[in-house]
C-alpha cells in the first residue's frame, strides 16, 4: 500500500448533512489510480455540520492490499472494521454505541454498488451484509491469503534450506563406511557353519561362500592320509576356513535360522561449507545368511554369505555463528520412498543419537573448520573411543572452555557438560579452570588425577562456597560420604563447630567402618550414617537446640538421637497443626454451647455430643486413626453445613469411640465410624444411631445434661455418675 501518496489524496469531503432519522455516520466512496492501480477510498464523517471536510476514519481497497487510516490518531493501520458484540449484535468500529441501530448510512446508492463491484463480495442467502460488512468481509479475505502466504514463505525457506544443505553435503563413500562398519563395530566376523558326519565334516564359510566336505578324524587306512583336513569343529571356538583361510567362529547348521545379524552405529564426519561440520549418524547392519537344500531326507548347505549394509540415520550441521541444525532421515510409508526431513519424527518413532565410535578420517576433515581446535579427538581417545560428536560439538559451542578441560584431563567433567548439565560451571565467563568450576586452585591437580570425578568435584565446589581448606584426603573421605547428603546446609552447621576432620571422624565412628577401604558395604555405611546425622543435626536446628552443646552436636547413640528428633518433629508438627485449625476453623468452639443445647443425648451406656473445637476433632481423628481431621471435614462442620459429634461411652467420657457426621439441613446421619474407619459392634451402634436421629428430628434431643459438659474442660466421670 502506497501509502504516503495515499495521505496526500484530498478527502472526498460531504456536500451536505444526511438528513435521515438516527444517522450518526455517513459513509462515501470513490475509485481512485494510485500507482495505475484501482484503489477503493471509503471515507466515514460524522453527521454534523462542522465535521463534513475531514472523515473519522479513511478505508482504501487495492486489490491484493487494505489499510485503515484514523484520522484522529493519524496513523495507519491493519484493523478491520467490524466489531461484534456479545449480543450478536455487529457494528463498525467508528460507532461508539453498539445498540443495533442503524447509526452508519451511506450518501447515496451508488456508494453500495461501488462497494459491491470492487469487493466482489456476494451476501449469502442466511446472512445480510451491511454495507461496511463488505468491506470488512474482502479485508478478511486479504488478511488470511497474506497469513497463508506467510505461511507458505515459510515453509518454502525451510525446504529451500533443506535442499541447500542436501546439495552441500559431501558424498558419502559407502565403501569406506562399510570397510569401517565391519573392522570396527562387527570385527569382521565370520561364520564356519558345519555338519559333521562320522569321521568327515561339510564346512560352509560366510566369508567366501565356499561348501566343502573335510575329514576332522585322522583315518587309519593308507589313502586317507591323502585326503585334505580340518581341525575339529566346535561350537562357539574359532577355525580357519579350509578354502579361503579366513578365521571364522564354528557355528552349527542345525542351530542357524535363516538370516541373521548384529547391528551397530556410526559416526563421520566431513566438511560443510568450507569451515563447518556436518556430522553424520550411520546406522550399519552385518546380516548373515546360509542358504540350504534338500538332497534326499537331509537338509545340505549350499552356500553362505554375509553382507555389511549402512542407512543413514541424522546429519547434524554447525556452521560458526549459527544455529546447529539436525535432519532426519524419514521414510514416507505410503509413497515407500525415503526423504530427508528438518525435524525428529517426534514421539516413539523419534532418532535418538547416542555415543557410537568416530571415524578417524572426521579428525582430518575437521582441519580448517571452526572445530579445528575443539579437542573432540583427544575427548574421544579419553572416552574409549565412542562418544556422541554432535552434543560434544553442541557443548564446545555452548561451552568452548571444554577444550580446555578435555585437554587437562577432565573428561568426566566435559561428560556432564555435553550432556547438558550446564550448572557445574560456577563462572562461565572464565578462563581458568579453578574459576570455571568454582574450587581451589590447589586442588585442581587432585580433579585432575581423578579424571573430573563428579563426587570429587562437587566436594570441591563446596569446600570452595564454604570458604573451607581441606586436604587432599580429607576431600576424598568427604567424596565417598556422597556430596548429595552435604549439599543442604546442615555440614556447614556442624562445621562450625568442630573441624572438619573431626566430623570425618565422628561419622566413621558412627558407620563403624573406616575411608578409601574400596569395600561397598563399607562406603555404603559411611554413606548411610552421614545421611542420619546431617538429618538428625537439621532437626535438631529446626527445633531450636544448641549445636554447640557438644551432646546434642555428638550424641552418643545416633540412631537413638535420630529417632528421638522424629518424634519430636512430628509432636511439634501435630501441635503446630492443632493452632492453625483453630484459628482457620473458629466457629466451631464459637457455636459449641448452641450445638450442644440441640445435639446432646445419652442413654445409660453412650452419649454423644458436638465438638468443642476444631483441635479436639483433630485430636479424635489421630486417637481413631480416621480422616475426620481433614480440611473439608472441618470446613463443612465450620461452615454449618454438617455437625461432627463424638459418640463415646459413659464409663469412659474423654476416650474416644465413634464420631459421627450429621447434615444441618436435615438432620441425618451421614456417616460414622469408630478406630481405623470401622463400624465396631454395628448392629447395636446403628440401632442407636437410629433412635438417636429419629430423636434429634422430633426435637427430645439436646434436653438432657451428661458427662463431658464442660466446655473445654475434662469432667472425670465419677462427677456426672
Ligand atoms: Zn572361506
Amino acid at each position: 500500500m502506497k501509502r504516503k501518496t495515499i495521505e496526500k489524496i484530498p478527502y472526498t469531503g460531504l456536500k451536505d448533512v444526511v438528513k435521515k432519522e438516527g444517522a450518526e455516520c455517513v459513509g462515501i466512496t470513490a475509485l481512485k489510480d494510485v500507482g495505475n492501480e484501482p484503489h477503493l477510498f471509503m471515507e466515514v464523517y460524522r453527521n454534523g455540520a462542522d465535521s463534513l471536510d475531514v472523515p473519522v476514519v479513511r478505508v482504501v481497497l487495492a486489490g491484493k492490499d487494505f489499510g485503515t487510516y484514523f484520522t484522529g490518531r493519524g496513523e495507519w493501520s491493519r484493523a478491520l472494521i467490524s466489531c461484534h458484540s456479545y449480543y450478536g449484535s455487529r457494528r463498525p468500529v467508528w460507532e461508539k454505541y453498539g445498540d443495533g441501530q442503524e447509526a452508519s448510512v451511506l450518501w447515496s446508492e451508488d456508494d453500495l454498488e461501488r462497494i459491491k463491484d470492487f469487493t466482489g463480495v456476494k451476501e449469502r442467502s442466511w446472512q445480510k451484509l451491511e454495507w461496511w460488512e463488505f468491506l470488512n468481509e474482502r479485508m478478511r479475505a486479504i488478511a488470511e491469503q497474506e497469513r497463508r502466504d506467510r505461511a507458505h514463505r515459510k515453509r518454502e525457506r525451510r525446504r529451500q534450506a533443506l535442499k541447500d544443505r542436501e546439495e552441500n553435503t559431501p558424498q558419502l563413500r559407502e565403501g569406506l563406511v562399510l570397510e569401517y562398519a565391519d573392522r570396527v563395530l562387527f570385527q569382521e566376523k565370520h561364520y564356519l557353519y558345519y555338519k559333521k558326519h562320522g569321521v568327515r565334516v561339510r564346512v560352509a564359510c560366510s566369508k567366501c561362500g565356499g561348501v566343502t566336505e573335510r575329514r576332522w578324524k585322522p583315518g587309519i587306512s593308507y589313502e586317507s592320509q591323502f585326503e585334505a583336513m580340518t581341525g575339529e569343529p566346535r561350537e562357539g571356538s574359532y577355525g580357519t576356513c579350509p578354502m579361503c583361510g579366513a578365521i571364522g567362529e564354528w557355528k552349527p547348521q542345525g542351530k542357524v535360522k535363516g538370516k541373521y545379524g548384529r547391528r551397530g552405529f556410526l559416526f563421520l564426519g566431513q566438511k560443510y561449507k568450507g569451515t563447518g561440520m556436518v556430522f553424520r549418524y550411520i546406522e550399519a547392519e552385518k546380516g548373515y545368511l546360509l542358504g540350504l537344500a534338500c538332497e534326499g531326507d537331509e537338509t545340505v548347505m549350499v552356500n553362505a554369505c554375509e553382507e555389511v549394509s549402512a542407512v543413514e540415520l541424522a546429519r547434524a550441521y554447525f556452521e560458526e555463528g549459527k544455529e546447529p541444525q539436525t535432519d532426519f532421515h524419514k521414510r514416507d510409508p505410503y509413497l515407500g520412498k525415503n526423504f530427508w526431513d528438518d525435524c525428529n519424527i517426534g514421539y516413539v518413532g523419534n532418532i535418538r543419537i547416542c555415543s557410537a565410535p568416530v571415524m578417524g578420517e572426521t579428525y582430518e576433515n575437521m582441519k580448517g573448520t571452526f572445530l579445528q581446535y575443539c579437542a573432540m579427538r583427544e575427548y574421544d581417545a579419553a572416552e574409549g573411543g565412542s562418544i556422541n560428536p554432535v552434543d560434544y560439538a553442541g557443548g564446545y559451542i555452548h561451552t568452548p572452555q571444554i577444550e580446555m578441560l578435555v585437554k587437562l584431563g577432565l573428561p568426566k567433567v566435559v561428560e556432564k557438560l555435553v550432556a547438558g548439565y550446564y550448572g557445574i560451571v560456577k563462572n562461565s565467563s572464565a578462563n581458568r579452570v579453578d574459576q570455571l568450576l568454582g574450587i581451589r586452585k590447589e586442588h585442581v591437580r587432585q580433579l585432575i588425577r581423578h579424571r573430573g570425578d563428579a563426587q570429587i568435584l562437587e566436594v570441591l565446589q563446596i569446600e570452595k562456597r564454604m570458604g573451607q581448606q581441606w586436604t587432599e584426603e580429607q576431600v576424598e573421605d568427604l567424596a565417598e560420604l556422597n556430596p548429595r547428603t552435604m549439599a543442604n546446609g546442615f555440614m556447614q552447621e556442624v562445621l562450625e563447630h568442630m573441624g572438619v576432620q573431626k566430623m570425618l571422624n565422628l561419622i566413621s565412628r558412627y558407620a563403624d567402618a573406616g575411608y578409601g577401604t574400596g569395600c561397598s558395604k563399607a562406603t555404603s555405611r559411611l554413606q548411610e550414617a552421614a545421611w542420619t546425622y546431617f538429618d538428625y543435626i537439621g532437626m535438631r536446628k529446626d527445633l531450636g537446640y544448641d549445636l554447640a552443646n557438644t551432646v546434642f552436636l555428638m550424641p552418643k547413640d545416633l540412631a537413638a538421637a535420630h529417632r528421638e528428633m522424629v518424634l519430636e518433629q512430628s509432636r511439634e508438627a501435630a501441635e503446630r497443626r492443632i493452632r492453625e485449625v483453630l484459628l482457620r476453623f473458629p466457629l466451631v468452639k464459637k457455636h459449641y454451647r448452641r450445638l450442644r443445647k440441640k445435639f446432646y443425648y445419652g442413654d445409660s451406656e453412650f452419649f454423644i455430643r458436638p465438638a468443642r473445637d476444631a483441635g479436639e476433632i483433630i485430636m479424635e481423628g489421630r486417637v481413631l486413626h480416621h480422616c475426620v481431621g481433614g480440611d473439608s471435614y472441618l470446613q463443612k462442620y465450620n461452615d454449618g453445613v454438617t455437625v461432627i459429634l463424638f459418640l463415646r461411652r459413659k464409663k469412659e467420657p474423654e476416650e474416644p469411640y465413634i464420631t459421627v457426621e450429621v447434615r444441618m439441613e436435615d438432620l441425618k446421619v451421614l456417616q460414622w465410624y469408630g478406630e481405623y474407619d470401622t463400624k465396631p459392634d454395628k448392629k447395636k451402634m446403628d440401632k442407636w444411631l437410629d433412635i438417636y436421629a429419629t430423636k434429634l428430628k422430633c426435637g427430645l434431643a439436646g434436653t438432657q445434661e451428661g458427662p463431658g459438659d464442660e466446655s473445654g474442660q475434662q469432667v472425670p466421670a465419677a462427677t456426672t455418675a
